[in-house]
């Protein structure tokens, strides 16, 4: 077995990625590696460039995080605009990137998004360029190891982590084309094996090879993200025998992958109503023993078609809270189209808006302290405090500054802010206060998970 990180983890050393990441994080070395080792946390990362990508750790006490993905789709395919996507997912504070381009010359696309995008780790779905250069090379009969192969460039490649649609098997898919589900299949990866499997009359190729997929993972030491190709795309089709079916292949899968020494984390929905998401956070981390678990959403109503990353954001922030690791974000373009420059920016501070939410519930005073910082910032009316604070410190300032600067409050109150009204009866107590209550609040907020 090649010694990866889990695997040295294991043997009671801390690597110095752990250090590191234990230091960055704020937790405790020796936990961290227990968890690195039990497969509850994983390192996003891949052997053949960790001199260029930041230290990314998700799972279990540590920040929630946000993944942007981006990449050409089959119609529209400008590499500048994916170019400047990635650096605005750099900018506004992501935490991974996923290339998730079908369209042009996909490897040097994917090469050129690598680069745009650093020091953040990329992930990628090799289904998508399997199928599509598969198809072109061998029609619809594509060789099964031809999946493997592509797998295996994008490792080369550097490559952190890729979904692996491993859990659709045949079984199941036979079953999703005859189900009463509203949307049988809404991942797109997952549409692509469904099709190559039912064409072919052929196990899922990286179901039946999933000891091989361990073992070139475990060679570069990058992540697997199981996918999760039956997700629901409908709320009523959330938890269906489908969806569940396919959670508990992928719960399989994760012991393997742990028993070969390579990180795994697990993909979820998707669509589902607000009152489903505890329970689905808890099943999975139930069912994989605590694998990290990486949400699309989840989305809370199926209507909000131009605000999906609002109904998304929603979700993730529930999702987040109850346990959730890390966050796929949505932008306003979903089910619409590919995303523009300014919608990536909206639906990642959107994302970056719940991991925060969900961060404070998960681990109270180490995520508060951001917003003890603004709170008093806006009790002194220090605007520029605020701005140094704000998530986005543009959008904070222009709209702070849009019918110009006429008090030293805002043009919400203007001379009536209530901070100027009672400004001269608050100013000697203001700050043994503030620092009281603060002090008092904190040590009623220990870290915790929503609905325990
Ligand atoms: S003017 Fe009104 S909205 Fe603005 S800071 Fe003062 S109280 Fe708040």
């Amino acid at each position: 077995m090649p010694k990866t990180l889990m695997v040295e983890a294991r043997t009671g050393n801390t690597p110095e990625e752990v250090k590191k990441l234990a230091r960055i994080e704020g937790v405790d070395p020796n936990k961290l590696r227990t968890r690195v080792a039990e497969g509850r946390v994983v390192i996003a990362r891949n052997i053949a460039r960790l001199d260029r990508v930041k230290l990314v750790g998700i799972g279990e006490g540590l920040r929630t995080k946000v993944n942007v993905n981006l990449g050409t789709s089959g119609t529209v395919v400008d590499v500048e605009m994916e170019i400047e996507k990635a650096k605005i997912a750099v900018k506004y504070g992501a935490d991974t990137v996923m290339d998730l381009s079908i369209g042009g010359d996909l490897d040097s696309i994917r090469r050129t998004i690598m680069q745009a995008a650093e020091p953040l780790p990329i992930g990628t779905v090799p289904t998508y360029q399997a199928w599509i250069e598969g198809v072109k090379r061998y029609g619809e009969s594509i060789p099964e190891d031809w999946f493997l192969k592509v797998v295996e460039k994008h490792l080369r490649d550097g490559v952190d982590f890729m979904t692996i649609h491993a859990a659709l098997t045949k079984e199941l898919v036979k079953k999703a084309v005859k189900s009463k589900r509203v949307e049988p299949i809404v991942s797109r990866g997952g549409a692509l094996i469904a099709a190559w499997i039912l064409e072919n009359d052929e196990e899922n190729p990286y179901y039946k090879n999933w000891d091989y997929i361990l073992e070139l993972f475990a060679e570069y030491d990058a992540v697997i993200s199981l996918g999760d190709s039956l997700r629901p795309g409908a709320l009523v089709d959330a938890h269906d025998e489908l969806h569940l079916e396919e959670l508990m292949v992928n719960a399989k899968l994760v012991s393997r992958a742990r028993e070969a020494g390579v990180q795994v984390m697990v993909e979820g929905p998707g669509h589902m109503a607000l009152d489903r998401i505890v329970f689905d956070i808890k099943l999975v981390k139930s069912i994989t023993k605590g694998a990290p678990y990486y949400v699309l959403g989840p989305l809370v109503t199926d209507v909000a078609a131009g605000y999906d990353h609002i109904a998304a954001a929603i979700g993730a922030a529930i999702a987040g809270a109850a346990g959730a690791d890390f966050l796929c974000y949505l932008t306003p373009a979903e089910h619409l189209s590919l995303p523009n420059p300014e919608q990536v920016k909206e639906g990642l501070i959107a994302f970056r808006i719940a991991a925060h939410a969900a961060d404070i519930v998960k681990l109270g005073a180490k995520a508060l302290e951001w917003d003890v910082r603004m709170s008093i910032a806006r009790a002194k009316l220090d605007w520029q405090q605020m701005f140094d604070l704000a998530i986005d410190p543009e959008r904070a300032k222009s709209i702070y500054t849009q019918f110009g600067v006429r008090t030293k409050a805002c043009n919400m109150c203007g001379q009536y802010c209530a901070f100027l009204v009672l400004g001269k009866f608050l100013e000697k107590r203001r700050q043994p206060v503030l620092e009281e209550t603060i002090r008092e609040y904190l040590s009623r907020r220990p870290s915790q998970t929503l609905f325990p």
